[in-house]
């Protein structure tokens, strides 16, 4: 079974998967188990909604079956053995699986990678980053941006979008401009763009890219598929450009922590969510200082004055 990854230099032990653990224990709430669900979500797509330990309110992640007679699995995220066992046969019924295809490597879109592609003798495919982060998991072809892959009656082209992790890809259906998406959008809940593997600036570049790739529904790891791509797409960098005003605001000319200027730029912020929110903080800081707008002293932070 695949393990969480600590990408080289992260800030909180653990990665991702520390802070989505920490944010699910303070939202509290029981698990629901529950058969995955299965939703034809485009011509020739599927998905199917497995349980794993991801970011409240999400508490699945949408497995994508691309093709039919042949078909890829795009993140089985699963690591519980009924929700693996219930994915296999669900992809099995739908055509001879080709490979397994990560978007990245976050441990609740690969925790069932091994297994799905162990029951079914199939190979796993990546971008060589998610590769590099994942020396537990053999990946046998690396995929590289603008890559097309044809099986089961569709073609799916591999566009590279880093910042949330950095060997994201998205899928893009060529007959449909349906978007496999991962995590660059979720349709519930947010998405973490968190200092220790991910990057504000290649983030939003990456929603501009998608947006300029021309693209009509957005299908995300968490949630249910978005109709409106680019709308969504707009409405990502909207927030967060005024995320990132609200940030610089709360700047001033003697240095602050990180958990003060959270008070200010995310007052509007439920508390329990303050652990994902001062992560992503750092990220929103980290751009501040690579655009000349802020200083870092230490642990805190001040304006260009
Ligand atoms: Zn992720």
């Amino acid at each position: 079974m695949a393990k969480p990854v600590t990408p080289e230099g992260a800030g909180v032990a653990g990665g991702v998967e520390a802070i989505y653990a920490e944010v699910r224990r303070l939202a509290g709430g029981g698990v629901v188990v529950a058969p995955p669900e299965l939703t034809e979500v485009a011509p020739g797509i599927v998905s199917v909604a497995v349980r794993t330990p991801t970011l409240p309110p999400a508490a699945h992640t949408a497995c994508y079956v691309v093709g039919s007679g042949q078909v890829l699995a795009i993140d089985p995220g699963s690591p519980y053995p009924d929700q693996q066992g219930a994915l296999a046969a669900a992809v099995g019924a739908r055509g001879q699986l080709v490979a397994v295809v990560l978007t990245h490597h976050h441990g609740d879109h690969i925790g069932g990678a091994v297994a799905l592609a162990a029951a079914h003798d199939a190979p796993i495919w990546a971008h060589a980053a998610t590769a590099a982060a994942l020396p537990q998991v053999a990946v046998a072809r690396n995929l590289d941006d603008g890559e097309v892959v044809e099986v089961g009656g569709r073609a799916l082209r591999a566009v590279f979008t880093p910042g949330h992790a950095e060997g994201h890809l998205c899928f893009r259906d060529e007959a449909s401009a349906a978007v496999i998406a991962g995590d660059m959008v979720a349709g519930l809940g947010t998405i973490l763009i968190d200092p220790s593997g991910g990057h504000m600036a290649t983030y939003l570049a990456s929603l501009e890219k998608l947006l300029a790739a021309g693209t009509s529904a957005l299908l995300p790891a968490h949630g249910p598929a978005i109709v409106d791509g680019p709308a969504k797409l707009r409405e990502y960098l909207a927030h967060r450009r005024m995320r990132e005003a609200r940030v610089a605001a709360a700047l001033s000319d003697a240095p602050q922590s990180a958990a003060a200027l959270c008070a200010v730029a995310y007052a509007d912020t439920p508390a329990f969510l303050w652990p994902l929110a001062e992560r992503s903080l750092l990220a929103h800081l980290v751009k501040l200082v690579e655009d000349g707008a802020a200083v870092a002293e230490g642990r805190a932070w001040r304006k260009v004055s």
